[in-house]
Formats: C-alpha cells, structure tokens, sequence
C-alpha cells in the first residue's frame, strides 16, 4: 500500500500524514474513561487555537453536510427566515438544506467565482430582520474566500447570528471565529486538517448560545449543539464519537502547532500561489479573478477545446493523481486541485509535471518546463 503511486490531490479528502494515520491505528480506548478525557482536553485547547475561540469545539461523527444541517437545525425552524449567500455549490447546498428544514430563504445570489460584497448583506439586513446570515468562508467550488470579519461586523450588534461553514478552510486559511464575531462556525477533519473522513466540528459564540436557549430550531436529538456541549463539559461527547479519528486529529493538531500556525498558513499561501503561477505560465489561468482567492483550493478554466473530464481522466490513468472536476454547473470547465495539509513544494512540482505530460498528450500548446520554472520561482530555495 505505501508504495502504491497514489496521489489524492483532492480538496478533500486530502492526504493522510504518516504520523496522523499511525495516531489513528492505536487501539481503540473507552470514551468514558480518563484516557479519553486526557485526549479530549488536548484536543479542545488546539483546536480553540485554531478556530480563535474561547468556548467548547463541538465534535460529531458526520461528513461536513451533516455539520451544514447540524448548525442550521439548532437555529432554523418553520417560518424563520435566513439569509444565504449563494456564490458556489456549497452556498447552494446551505439553502436547500435550509429550505428542507422549513426555514424561509432569501438568497443573495452571487456569479459564481466572486465573493459577496458586504454592503449587498448589510443593504438586506436593512430590509428586514434575519434570524441568520449564512455563509461559505471557502467556497470550494470556485477558490473564494468569503471576508468573514466584514460580515460579521454588520451582525455583531444584532439578534441576527452570522453561521459560516469552513470545512475547506480551517487549517489552511485564517480563521479568528470571536475576534471576527462569527456565531456557529462548522468543520470538518478531512480537509486541511488532514484526517481521515468522518469527523465533523462545530464552536458557537455566547450569542449563538443565547439563541438556541430560546429554542430555536427543528425537534433534533443526536444534532442538538446544547447536548453536545454539556458533554464537552466532562470531556466527553454525548454519544460514542469517532475515537480513532479524534485520536488522528489531536496528531494533526500536534503536527501543526509543532510547524507553528503561522507558518503553517503562510507554506498553504505559498504553495497556492506556486501552483496558481505555474499553470498561468503554460495557458492554464485561474478559474476567478477576484482578489478574494482560496490557498486551500485551486480552482482552474479549462482552456477552449479541452475538456476538464480528460484531464482528471488522464492524471488519474497514467499518474494515479486523483484531482477534482466540478459535480455542478462547472462541469467540464473546471479542474480543482487541494493546496492543503501536509501540502509542500515538491507537491506542487510534481502537480505541474504531471499536469504538462497531461496537457501535452491533450493537444494542448505551451513552452514544456514553463510551469515548474515558475512554480519554483514562487516557492523560493528548496
Ligand atoms: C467538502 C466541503 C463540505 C462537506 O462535504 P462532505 O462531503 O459532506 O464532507 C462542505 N462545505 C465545503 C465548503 C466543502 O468544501
């Protein structure tokens, strides 16, 4: 298995570290019993480090969706209106979710591949009142960043909660949940994180405390965020969690604050910008040309006459690295690559070389070698 030539450069699941793998191969230890308590403590305080929180960091066995439904189904019912900002699929995948919970929805909708301007949410906001403004930090489908610390500046003297889902982005791109008054905050530990698939985060502000006390939201047992949290109190969760895969996470959380997370965030800023300069210089330009550009995923156009089903195809047939297409309207004209956890510069090198023979066999027509020079440009000394 160690020796299959396998690359996942997906924006998630995303590779496995050695270390985080071995973490999570150690035998499986009672979630009731001091051990766990221990592991749980670790845990909390690292993971409070990165989300910029005080409170408990919530911890359910769910993908990233069941985290999306989770947080809106402690704040939403039947009749409470939400406002969600619909720039990419997963903004999309929030207001179906919202609408299936009976919640009222007005979206804002964006072009895909640009980020929400703020005035357009504060303008709305003073149409009428929201019980949430909701939004995607790291649009996935695109390579967006949402600017959470303006948005939550229009909410944070309100009753409106500001919910955002950074299942792409924790980890690889900064995220200050209290300082930027951002109310739910939902992950996941498979993306930037670097664990195996299956374990899903949530951390509330006081005032998305205050707002679940009034009970809000739909009847809910296993998703109620007030159950999870009274259990974070004893260092437990409610329910047998995941515990191989917390046991992964506080490897990972070690591995990271070991780098330091400043430069943890500034190698996934480097290697985004590598790899975004490298395909520029062989006709393979950036899917969005907004300022507001992931370092966790890499988002690319398709150039005219290819089609981006081949290029996944082909990377996957003679390299066996596995990159992303689009599932949406994208389909074809998009490739997507992850530029997160354990993400270094030989990485990136080996994506432009790959991706050159790809394109080559393609059809495509550029100066060979012209992506790793310019990657490499970017990435500095070895
Ligand atoms: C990956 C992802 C999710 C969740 O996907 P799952 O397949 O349910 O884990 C949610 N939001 C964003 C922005 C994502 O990138």
């Amino acid at each position: 298995m160690t020796d299959f030539p396998y690359r996942l450069r997906l924006p998630g699941p995303t590779q496995v570290p050695a270390r985080v793998q071995a973490a999570s191969a150690q035998p499986v230890i009672s979630h009731r019993g001091p051990e766990f308590h221990a592991l749980m403590r670790g845990v909390q305080a690292m993971l409070r480090s990165v989300f910029g929180a005080a409170g408990p960091i919530l911890l359910f066995a769910a993908s990233g969706t069941g985290m999306m439904e989770a947080a809106l189904a402690n704040v939403l019912g039947p009749g409470t209106r939400a406002l969600i900002i619909t720039n990419g699929q997963f903004g999309e995948r929030f207001a179906a979710i919202a609408q299936e919970l009976g919640g009222i929805v007005d979206p804002i909708e964006v072009p895909w591949g640009e980020a929400v301007d703020p005035a357009l949410v504060e303008a709305r906001l003073r149409q009428r009142g929201y019980s949430a403004v909701i939004a995607v930090h790291n649009e996935s489908s695109t390579g967006v960043v949402t600017d959470l610390a303006a948005l939550g500046r229009i909410t944070r003297n309100s009753a409106t909660l500001l919910v955002a889902d950074t299942v792409s982005g924790i980890g690889g791109i900064p995220l200050e949940q209290d300082a930027w008054g951002v109310d739910i905050v939902i992950a996941a530990a498979h993306k930037a994180l670097m664990c195996p698939p299956g374990l899903g985060l949530a951390s509330l502000s006081a005032k998305a405390w205050g707002a679940i006390a009034e009970d809000h939201g739909v009847p809910r047992f296993y998703w109620d965020f007030r159950r999870c949290r009274d259990a974070a109190a004893k260092d437990e969760t409610p329910f047998t969690p995941p515990v191989s895969l917390v046991m992964a996470l506080a490897e990972a959380l070690r591995m990271m604050s070991d780098e330091g997370m400043a430069q943890v965030l500034a190698r996934h800023r480097r290697c985004a910008a590598a790899l975004r300069a490298g395909a520029a210089a062989i006709g393979i330009e950036n899917f969005t040309r907004t300022a507001s550009l992931s370092d966790t995923v890499s988002v690319f156009a398709v150039p005219p006459g290819l089609d981006g089903g081949a290029i996944v195809h082909h990377l996957y047939e003679k390299h066996r690295t596995v990159i992303a297409g689009a599932r949406n309207r994208l389909s074809g004209k998009v490739i997507r690559f992850g530029t997160m956890g354990e993400i270094r510069s030989d990485d990136i090198l080996t994506d432009l070389i790959q991706l050159e023979e790809t394109l080559a066999a393609l059809g495509h027509r550029f100066s060979r070698g012209a992506s790793t020079a310019a990657a490499a440009a970017v990435l500095g000394p070895p």
